[in-house]
């Protein structure tokens, strides 16, 4: 049986037998029925944001949430209400007051911040309020889609807190009185000590820290929680004002959003890593569990979770820049365009990125991009991004716009993992022409053989070759005039429409092609369906391979458009060996000299993805 121990796994049990005989603080006792837990109760547990759940001791043992309760309905109240109407009830600045102080700001009357109970209960009044429905069952329900499961209330705890909330009760009436709670405050109250009575366990805190992490989508389930741009409010209250009056104490030290409640329990959060849950009913002066505190300073210490740490350096996003000078498109050329390619190929400029794409990865990029001299095209190639946020899309979207204006052809290929980035660049830029030309092509390699075609355009208006003449194919190079006059007597012309196969995987190879107009596309497998890996401009040859061989064609080439080729029979070769010794020479060096070119073509391929991978 293999050793599955974790690290991990054992330093969360290395620090809860640490702390298991830590025993300062008290019970909380002014909601009688708390006073029952048991104060040697201790469990932790830690979720990826990912989802993986690593827990040690109580881990499962069930509490109450009471105030860790209050920045989820936050959230919620956002969701619901939006921002804006919610900054009209509740303010987000640390009061340094009691957490069941009577603090209103002084003109407005409005609570300064949600995690105070006035705070709180106001927040918790704005739910469900307009239309009005039942608004609790709206908060229970938000409370499973964060732990994944149905979710229910400590009954025992609702009423003992309901008989003796008279101080919450009194917030409640003054709210009123200051029309931050509009309806009955006695509702507004009552579903407060509802949703502070909830039952969970750490597994249920940590998983919930899990989905904040993960930009609001429990990791589990994949359902969303909370709207993906309130993720950050909540985190920020929780940063300010989630454990009483240790908050600042508490960000400087262990520096991660967190929240505490009476019960004893704590949730912690590192957005992006991961969502801790701590149980252990001791609390310490200023209501905090006085173990939940050591274990997340532990943890923040042992490894580096403070969220101030500075970031790893981020300008790995780059994974490989090259040019069309070194990296030619899997399209096959006449020499002519090979070398116009070879000149002139520095103004097409190729960036393969990777990794997570937010402002520090992406600017890099940008500046490289910005800086290309000359460049007629540029494409980006995200075949190796992993995750792209809304301003990394927005600020390439602008990228691709002006570089449009400026008369650059730019290209984004292998986006199909990114829809948020296809989204962004629709909605960000007005142009619908930038747009589609943006995404036209899949793959990089259809964007740069584009990039070369216009290039050659404009660099050769006349195009390469007179088709007719046969002297311009590698094949004639070196033949006297009257060994080309028996050359070109054996040759017939062949016309070809879209679509029609000019060679058919598997046959038997009797024939060579030279490509005198249009192009021909190699496929594996079907035309279409299949996967183009090739393609021949006019002055190529085709299929001389199999012609040398004998074997049977390898793969399907198909006419892309109308096409003509210049048909040279096998037959008809191998008599030239009795007839023309020398011509069947010259020739069959000549094909020889092509596949030696073709192959050098490939090594160079192979060469560069070696690299990369170095
Ligand atoms: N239900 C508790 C109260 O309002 C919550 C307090 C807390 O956990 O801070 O008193």
């Amino acid at each position: 049986m293999p050793d599955r121990r974790s690290p991990i796994q054992d330093f969360l049990e290395l620090i809860h037998a640490r702390y298991a005989d830590f025993r300062e603080g008290e019970v909380a006792t002014y909601i009688p029925e708390l006073a029952n837990a048991n104060p040697e109760s201790f469990g932790i547990c830690v979720a990826t944001a990912d989802g993986f759940v690593y827990e040690v001791g109580d881990s499962r043992q069930e509490f109450t949430i009471q105030s860790i309760s209050k920045p989820f309905v936050y959230g919620l109240a956002l969701d619901e209400r939006g921002p804006e109407h919610m900054f009209t009830k509740v303010g987000v600045e640390p009061s340094g007051d009691a957490f069941n102080a009577i603090s209103l700001h002084k003109t407005s009357g409005c609570p300064l911040n949600p995690m105070i109970n006035a705070g709180a209960i106001a927040t918790t009044g704005q739910i469900g309020a307009s239309p009005p429905e039942p608004c609790f069952e709206r908060i229970l329900e938000m409370f499973s889609r964060y732990t994944g499961h149905a979710m229910h209330v400590d009954e025992a705890v609702y009423e003992s807190e309901s008989l003796t909330g008279h101080r919450n009760r009194a917030i409640g009436h003054l709210l009123r009185n200051f029309d931050v709670l509009e309806g009955d405050p006695t509702a507004a109250v009552d579903t407060y000590f509802r949703q502070c009575a909830i039952s969970v366990n750490c597994v249920d805190l940590a998983l919930m820290g899990a989905t904040l992490a993960n930009q609001g989508i429990n990791p589990l389930t994949g359902t969303r929680a909370i709207k993906d741009t309130h993720v950050r409010s909540v985190l920020s209250v929780m940063a300010s004002c989630g454990m009483y009056d240790f908050s600042g104490g508490w960000i400087y030290n262990v520096g991660m959003p967190a929240k505490s409640g009476v019960a004893g329990g704590v949730v912690a959060v590192l957005a992006g890593q991961l969502g801790i849950g701590v149980y252990s009913p001791r609390l310490d002066a200023q209501g905090n569990s006085a173990r939940a505190l050591q274990v997340c300073r532990e943890l923040s210490q042992a490894w580096q979770l403070h969220q101030f740490n500075p970031p790893f350096c981020a300008h790995t996003s780059r994974r490989m820049r090259c040019t069309g000078e070194e990296r030619h498109s899997s399209r096959i050329r006449h020499p002519t365009e090979r070398a116009c390619l070879g000149e002139h190929g520095g103004q097409i400029h190729l960036f393969e990125i990777q990794g997570n794409l937010a402002f520090a990865t992406v600017e890099p990029i940008i500046r490289d991009v910005v800086r290309c001299t000359g460049r007629r095209g540029v494409i980006l190639d995200f075949h190796h991004v992993t995750g792209i946020n809304h301003v990394a899309s927005q600020l390439l979207a602008d990228l691709a716009d002006a570089l449009s204006h400026q008369g650059t052809a730019i290209f984004f290929t292998s986006t199909q993992q990114l829809p948020l980035l296809r989204q962004e660049v629709g909605s960000h830029l007005a142009d619908a022409s930038v747009i589609d030309r943006l995404f036209r092509f899949r793959s990089t390699d259809a964007a740069l053989e584009w990039c070369e075609d216009e290039l050659l355009r404009e660099l050769m208006p006349a195009g390469p070759l007179t088709v007719n003449d046969l002297r311009l194919f590698e094949i004639a190079s070196g033949l006297a005039d009257e060994e080309l006059g028996v050359f070109s007597g054996l040759i017939t012309r062949r016309p070809y429409a879209p679509g029609d196969y000019v060679i058919r995987r598997g046959d038997e190879a009797t024939s060579l092609f030279l490509v005198t107009k249009g192009i021909v596309g190699v496929w594996l497998g079907d035309h279409e369906s299949g996967k183009r890996v090739a393609s021949f401009s006019v002055g190529t040859m085709v299929g001389e391979m199999a012609f040398l061989d004998g074997a049977r064609r390898s793969a399907n080439v198909v006419a892309e458009g109308d096409v003509e080729c210049a048909v040279f029979e096998l037959e008809d070769f191998n008599r030239l060996l009795e007839s023309h010794p020398q011509l069947h020479t010259t020739i069959l060096r000549n094909i020889g000299v092509s596949l030696a070119t073709k192959l050098r073509k490939v090594n160079e391929d192979v060469r560069i993805l070696i690299a990369e991978r170095q």
